[in-house]
């Protein structure tokens, strides 16, 4: 220990390198890892610059001691928490926004830059980023890297990520995509060379820290809307989501179940009370006067087009069912539901700049994830109903949003925990084992992939082939494998 803290604290200040207990114990835990079910880390460091970063690597590699990163810790599945000890390496200090490009329409952003404050600059500049309904305190470069579950920019493409620099403990640092080439080229993803960025995608910082990355944004239009729709079930809706997105109508347009709607409602309230309508015992139909879901789309552009657009929304909602929404209706009947549409779909900023986890005693998630195409949703939304009913205490609920123009579809269903994590250990224990055996279920019986990897080593291998030509890469960028090997990927 005392040769690390020397060696620690030769290349980053005393200030910004912890051992202490008190420091240590928030690391060992989060929303989905509740207090005393990991080991805590040894040591936590903040490092600024990336020659830092670089200098910290080196040594953990040097003594074999895990590290993991973190950008802001807000991921909802464990997977920056320590499982195997070591160094946690936490980079929200590296927090600039170094160059939002108006004319390439990207921009470079540091890992420990939150979505709110990235969404508040580029408002200024008239454009917006793809923003999930992630917490507006997570980093959108490590969300991004993930696979975001948004909705801005559904439509056109999940992965908004174009060039990368990572940091590697066994090949130093690595740029990628256009930055490959220079330092100052951030605009492409694609060049003539075979693409990495991808490698880094959803690696969960298995490979290396990244330590920039230039990312997309998109234009404003002159006209932003936000168009409501009440649907009885999902069928219908799955089918209008995937015309209006498909005839290039809407730029984004989620779903949410009745309880996810109340959800907004109270995240926006800051009642710490839940509403007794939540706990309803059967969540399958929802309580007198409020529908069954509503689907909210975002419309962006030229007036006129926007106008347009609304008017043939409208129309392909009603021949499926659909009720058209108007929002002085909606704001008047369900006030902090529709405030938290507007302020994502509108003005495209998150509604609260990220104290969320913070505002109440208990705000635990536990969920999976899933993309699939379309038909198979339907079958999967029936598969979730029936295991929830079984093994899930209520409320719980779901959202769906198309992706890549409606190719595949992204089912979250979450449940809502309320309490400390302490108090419910068993039960999130309990969920995250079933949402574990998840995996092959889906994929097997439904074709579906779930998002974002919970720690099955044999899922991975699964992959034959492509595991084992992995494994060699890893084999050259992180030797000895201290890159967040609680992840168990590799
Ligand atoms: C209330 C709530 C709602 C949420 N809803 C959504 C949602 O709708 N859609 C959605 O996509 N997400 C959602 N999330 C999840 C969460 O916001 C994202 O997973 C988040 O963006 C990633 O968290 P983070 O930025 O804090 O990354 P972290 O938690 O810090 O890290 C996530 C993972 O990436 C790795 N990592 C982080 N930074 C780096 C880096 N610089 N280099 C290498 N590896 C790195 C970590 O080791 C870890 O494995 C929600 C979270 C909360 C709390």
């Amino acid at each position: 220990m005392e040769c690390l803290k020397r060696a620690l604290e030769s290349v980053i200040p005393k200030d910004r390198v912890s051992f202490e207990e008190i420091d240590l114990l928030a690391y060992g835990a989060d929303s989905a890892i509740p207090p005393g079910s990991s080991t805590r880390p040894i040591a936590v460091v903040m490092p600024k610059s990336r020659e830092e970063v670089l200098h910290i690597l080196q040594i953990a590699d040097r003594m074999r001691i895990p590290i993991t990163p973190l950008s802001r810790g807000s991921n909802i599945a464990g997977s920056a928490v320590p499982i195997q000890g070591g160094i946690v390496m936490d980079l929200r200090l590296m927090d600039r926004i170094i160059e939002i490009n108006e004319d390439g329409a990207y921009a470079v952003i540091e890992p420990g830059v939150t979505f709110h404050r990235f969404s508040q600059e580029l408002i200024k500049k008239g454009f917006f980023c793809h923003l999930p309904t992630a917490s507006g305190g997570s980093s959108p470069l490590a969300n991004y890297l993930m696979r975001p579950s948004g909705n801005h920019t559904a439509k056109w493409d999940p992965d908004p990520v174009l060039s990368l620099e990572v940091v590697t403990p066994g090949r130093g640092i690595i740029r990628t995509g256009s930055g490959a080439f220079n330092e100052d080229l951030w605009q492409a993803r694609y060049h003539c060379i075979p693409d990495l960025t991808g490698l880094f995608a959803c690696s969960y910082g298995t490979l290396g820290v990244v330590t920039k990355a230039s990312v997309k944004i998109f234009k404003r239009g002159e006209e932003e809307r936000l168009l409501l729709i009440a649907f009885d079930s999902l069928a219908p809706a799955i089918e209008y989501m995937k015309r209006i997105i498909r005839g290039n109508i809407a730029e984004s347009v989620t779903f949410w179940t009745w309880g996810w709607n109340m959800f907004h409602e109270m995240m926006v309230s800051k009642d710490e009370q839940m509403p007794g309508e939540m706990l309803k015992e059967d969540q399958m139909n929802p309580p007198d006067g409020i529908p069954f879901g509503i689907a909210s789309a975002r419309l962006n552009g030229y007036r006129e087009v926007v106008n347009a657009q609304e008017e043939v929304a409208i129309r392909i909602a009603r021949e499926l069912g659909g009720k058209y929404l108007e929002n002085e209706i909606a704001k008047a009947k369900f006030p902090g539901c529709y405030q938290y549409l507007e302020s994502y779909f509108v003005k495209g900023i998150h509604p609260k700049p990220g104290e969320e986890s913070q505002i109440r005693a208990g705000l635990h998630l536990p969920g999976c994830l899933i993309s699939a195409e379309p038909e198979k949703i339907i079958e999967i939304e029936r598969y979730m109903w029936s295991l929830a009913k079984k093994e899930f205490k209520p409320p719980y609920f779901y959202r769906v949003l198309p992706y890549s123009h409606a190719r595949e579809f992204f089912f979250a269903f979450v449940v809502y925990v309320t309490g400390t994590l302490s108090e419910n250990r068993e039960y999130i224990m309990k969920l995250r084992k079933i949402y574990g055996k998840l995996y092959r279920e889906l994929l097997y019986k439904f074709g579906a992939v779930m998002f974002r990897y919970r720690k099955d080593p044999g899922f991975f291998a699964l992959t034959g082939n492509y595991a084992q030509f992995l494994r060699e890469i890893k084999g050259i960028i992180d030797p000895n494998n201290i890159m967040n090997p609680g992840m168990l990927l590799f």
